[in-house]
């Protein structure tokens, strides 16, 4: 069995404790109008342009976006950092695109990693069957789970898919008693008036848990625009200003009244 793969990042500081290797997997049911990783969201293998800069000229050229890995493959990399990762405490992270699309062969990885004796994390939308999770909980230390928006009509209009299931899954992460760090991005014009910030809040507050270990904000940036340009895809985020610093610093505070850890970044 072989997973399809994106990008693998190694040296990863953002994506769970420690030095990690971070692996993209493609495919995403989402469409979330921020999304910055747009090469992540077809579940097949496609050629994008990307930009390279060489001095202060920069080259536009194709680069295969997805890449079939066996889990022998994924060991392969891991071993190499394998040095750096226990010293740091970090480990490895799946995720895309929305690692749980290729169900199967995450859990397969998942098994052969932790076998090896590596920490293992899995950064996910959230939006995948009950069962899926369930077969994964056992071999994954730590979900980074996405919460993005309470109002299931303003959560499908801006990602496509309703927060029904994504809510449930979380509860039932949580009550697993593995650890969770609640990733929220922060999208101006989405879901960063006070209204829903005081939901947002206050849903965490009633899940709080000793498993529930940080919650994580996450500020809009423009990267993904150059790249939606390059595809040929509407921006739908056009015009929109990344959050201020201070105004991240704020919400720091703010999140920080539920009692649990909070950082500005993953
Ligand atoms: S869930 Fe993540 S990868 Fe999928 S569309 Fe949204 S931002 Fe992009």
């Amino acid at each position: 069995m072989k997973g399809l793969i994106f990008s693998v990042k190694r040296y990863s500081i953002h994506d769970g404790p420690g030095i990690r290797v971070t692996f993209f997997m493609k495919g995403c049911p989402l469409s979330c109008w921020w999304c910055h990783n747009p090469e992540g969201i077809s579940q097949q293998p496609e050629q994008v342009k990307v930009a390279e800069k060489v001095g202060d000229e920069e080259f536009i050229k194709f680069r295969q976006a997805g890449e079939y890995y066996s889990v022998d493959d994924v060991l392969e990399i891991l071993e190499k950092e394998r040095p750096f990762m226990a010293e740091s405490g970090g480990g490895v992270t799946f995720s895309g695109g929305e690692p749980m699309l290729q169900s199967e062969f995450l859990l397969e990885a998942l098994k052969a990693c932790k076998e090896t004796g590596y920490h293992t994390a899995v950064d996910t939308s959230g939006y995948s069957l009950p069962t899926n999770y369930s077969a994964i909980i056992p071999y994954t230390d730590l979900f980074l789970f996405d919460i993005k928006h309470l109002d299931d009509d303003k959560h499908e209009k801006f990602t496509s898919v309703s927060n029904t299931l994504i809510i449930n899954n979380f509860k039932m992460i949580l009550d697993s008693g593995r650890d969770v760090m609640v990733r929220i991005p922060v999208i101006p014009g989405f879901n960063d008036d006070d209204h829903h910030l005081e939901k947002i809040k206050s849903f965490i507050s009633e899940n709080r848990a000793d498993n529930l270990r940080k919650i994580c904000l996450l500020p809009y940036h423009r990267i993904g625009s150059s790249k939606y340009k390059r595809m040929n895809i509407p921006d739908r985020m056009e015009g929109v200003e990344p959050p201020s610093a201070e105004r991240m610093e704020e919400l720091k505070v703010f999140f920080a009244g539920t009692g649990i850890k909070v950082k500005i970044g993953g």
